[in-house]
């Protein structure tokens, strides 16, 4: 950034005065305690504010510090995460809780070397963590910031390439405020989220708009350029969900849990690594497919399953567009499976469960009419 010491002081005192009015009043910010702020952090990565807060709060209400953190089973934190995706970012959180009662006397660490080698823990959470809750000088920089910064400074090209992203990192760096690093880090979060939006940015209402030279130059929305879109794959899975007259049906452990199951092992973690219905992935007929590998576990009954359609199921995360053919299995009794649970269909909350289950839990309880 080429700021002049005045601009800079004025840059300042601009941005820091527009947050401490106009931020928004979330629940942590309303402390400083590490645990927490870290606790927030690991949330809102790949997750709206608003979806966060209520599992923020029950989170918190569960676990109040890294110790419980620690000591709980880890079912029940993939409980209390459930819904929020991602879970590798719940067992990195009690990985790392382990860690600092075993390496730093529960205590969260204070330096950066420390807080990176927690596991989870990447260069812009750690500088989010320590300049909030420590006031230390680390200014962080993720996508919504480096958007910011590449207005400001009219910045071209992708900038996730590694020399670009330095040379954004180092600009962070420089306009860091030592004297209020943790409000400023979150005054330009704020400004990316409130203000300078990936779409139609209200300059007119941005507290630093006249230093911005992408406002100058008059398409402040061209900035950043757009990065070439990596094709999401397609995975077509079939599942079955057993369906006894006083509606309960079957789901299978996450694995690691002994049980008398088949792996099906090129069904996708995003299912199997948690409770989920029997699932395969399929390559050409959906029915036949999942009939085959029941017969697996069922021992050789499955011939004689009606397996009946229902509504297809969609669902997205990063790269992978996911359809699941779901099948309603009706069957007097649950077949009993070693390291299964036998479930009422309405009655998930209390299993760590994907939203991917959820949505094929939601079809199977749809009315007939409404497939
Ligand atoms: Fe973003 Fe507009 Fe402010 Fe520039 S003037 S930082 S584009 S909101």
């Amino acid at each position: 950034m080429m700021f002049t010491r005045s601009e800079f002081t004025s840059f300042r005192k601009n941005l820091l005065a527009w947050f401490r009015q106009f931020q928004r009043d979330l629940p942590w910010r309303r402390t400083k305690d590490p645990y927490r702020i870290w606790i927030s952090e690991i949330m809102l990565q790949q997750t709206r504010v608003a979806a966060v807060i209520p599992y923020y709060e029950r989170f918190l209400a569960r676990f109040p510090d890294v110790r419980v953190l620690a000591l709980a089973p880890e079912e029940e934190v993939l409980r209390l995460w459930s819904g929020l995706g991602y879970y590798s970012r719940a067992r990195n959180l009690q990985a790392a809780a382990k860690q600092i009662m075993a390496q730093h006397g529960g205590e969260f660490p204070r330096d950066e070397e420390s807080v990176l080698a927690l596991p989870g823990i990447g260069r812009y959470t750690a500088a989010a963590i320590l300049s909030i809750a420590f006031g230390e000088k680390h200014a962080a920089l993720d996508g919504n910031v480096a958007r910011v910064l590449a207005r400001l400074g009219a910045i071209r090209g992708d900038l996730r390439e590694s020399k670009r992203w330095q040379s954004l990192q180092n600009a962070a760096g420089e306009l860091l405020d030592p004297k209020s690093s943790g409000d400023w880090n979150q005054a330009v979060m704020e400004l990316g989220a409130m203000v300078c939006t990936p779409r139609a940015p209200q300059c007119l209402l941005c507290p630093v708009a006249t230093f911005c030279r992408a406002r100058q130059f008059g398409d402040p929305e061209s900035y950043p350029e757009k990065r070439k879109k990596r094709e999401a794959a397609k995975i077509t899975l079939a599942s079955a969900v057993f369906s006894s007259p006083r509606g309960r049906t079957l789901l299978l452990p996450p694995p690691g849990e002994k049980n008398g199951t088949p792996a099906a092992d090129d069904v996708p973690a995003l299912v199997s690594r948690m409770w989920h219905f029997p699932t395969v992935a399929i390559r050409k007929n959906p029915g036949e497919e999942l009939r085959a590998y029941l017969g697996e576990f069922l021992h050789g009954r499955n011939g004689s399953l009606n397996l009946e359609p229902l509504a297809k199921v969609r669902h997205t995360v990063t790269f992978r567009n996911v359809t699941v053919f779901a099948f309603r299995i009706a069957m007097a009794d649950i077949p009993q499976i070693r390291g299964a649970k036998s479930i009422r269909l309405d009655d998930f909350a209390r299993l760590p469960v994907s939203n991917l289950t959820r949505k094929i839990a939601r079809a199977a309880l749809l009315p007939s009419s409404a497939k």
